[in-house]
């Protein structure tokens, strides 16, 4: 990936390649003869639904996912009529009719959400489409075995609803070896056979490399799109879609002794340079990388040195040709060179976190 250096007035620039979640999109539904669809939660993690939802339809991607309803309705028209979009969290209280004049279909979680979607079939006289989540162990979302037991038993219990969908979502998808796995699928198949007939979902970006068992027919990659390694502690078969550039604000000499960055915590032994350069933790770079983090200048990787602050960190840029970290050059702080769930680790958290708090304060270039 070329990344220019060009005068910006932002701080840092977000570049997102869209090429690569393409081809991270086919890669995914090349992998299983289910279909593919792609989860567009929080921005598309971050790396902005706008531009990625339409990238991802042109790819032939004809089913999405969003957490809220109001992510569904903005989502909406950046999509081709003939895509379905699911609202995993179903409509909140009081909005299912906003769900249905939006054209984007609710996942059902429980007894009072498909209370309230019958209710709307009723009062519309026609039926309504719907997902209809079973929990399966995760105890997060998902009508509990126990209510769809009770439920089933009614007469027309779903008179007013076509479930056009029936999933659940996996607790330990990235823990190969884990028994809940196993547990849950085996849980899924036997909720789900309320539904004959009905296309089945288990599987996110980790639950599609366990095994075909899981794929059923409509898969929900998230994380994999975006080139989180879906099996974290193997090699990542995906391609990185983000890298996040800074730019150089300032370089100074500093002495033996001498401190850098807020709680002077960081005490300089011997002669070295530092570069002030212009993230912080308001744009998403965690602050847990204090002292810890890395950014890459031509390749070379330099240190954070001191605390993050809110708008800047230092770099220990000492032994980089002074051309290389001078005012306005950019330096690497994710991408090919340091990949998103390198920086998680480094942070101690995961790459979801770090991609989903990436601000919009940055510059962003689309590829
Ligand atoms: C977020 C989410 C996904 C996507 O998960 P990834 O791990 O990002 O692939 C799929 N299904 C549900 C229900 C989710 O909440």
């Amino acid at each position: 990936m070329v990344v220019s250096v060009e005068p910006s007035r932002a701080g840092a620039v977000l570049t997102v390649d869209l090429g690569a979640v393409r081809a991270n999109y086919r890669q995914l539904a090349g992998m299983s003869a289910a279909t593919c669809a792609a989860v567009m939660k929080a921005d598309a993690y971050g790396l902005g639904m706008a531009q990625v939802a339409p990238a991802l339809a042109s790819e032939g991607c004809r089913v999405f996912f969003t957490a809220h309803l109001d992510e569904g309705i903005r989502l909406r028209p950046l999509l081709p009529a003939d895509c379905t979009i699911y609202v995993l969290h179903g409509p909140p209280p009081g909005t299912a009719h906003d769900c249905f004049q939006h054209g984007v279909v609710p996942v059902l979680n429980d007894p009072a959400q498909l209370q309230e979607w019958r209710a709307l079939a009723a009062t519309l006289g026609r039926e309504l489409p719907a997902a209809i989540q079973l929990d399966s162990g995760m105890s997060r979302m998902g009508i509990s075995p126990a209510d769809l037991a009770a439920l089933s038993a009614g007469r027309d219990w779903l008179a007013g609803v076509r479930p056009r969908l029936v999933m659940s979502h996996l607790a330990c998808a990235d823990e190969p070896h884990h028994p809940m796995n196993d547990a849950q699928r085996g849980r899924f198949d036997s909720l789900r056979a309320l539904f004959p007939g009905v296309p089945a979902s288990l599987a996110n970006s980790s639950g599609i490399f366990l095994a075909p068992a899981y794929h059923y027919d409509l898969l929900r990659p998230g994380a994999a799109l975006y080139g989180i390694n879906p099996q974290p502690g193997a090699p990542n078969p995906l391609r990185q879609a983000v890298s996040l550039h800074a730019r150089i604000v300032q370089v100074r000499t500093v002495r033996d002794g001498d401190v850098v960055g807020y709680g002077a915590h960081h005490v300089v032994a011997g002669e070295r340079r530092i570069a002030t350069v212009a993230v912080g933790y308001a744009d998403g770079w965690l602050r847990s990388l204090s002292g810890r983090g890395y950014a890459f200048v031509d390749g070379v990787k330099v240190p954070v040195v001191g605390r993050v602050s809110m708008d800047s960190m230092g770099l220990d840029v000492t032994g980089i040709a002074p051309e290389r970290v001078a005012p306005g050059c950019e330096v690497e702080l994710m991408g090919v060179s340091h990949p998103i769930d390198d920086v998680a680790a480094l942070a101690g958290t995961i790459g979801y976190e770090v991609l989903t708090r990436l601000g919009s304060r940055f510059n962003r270039r689309y590829l």
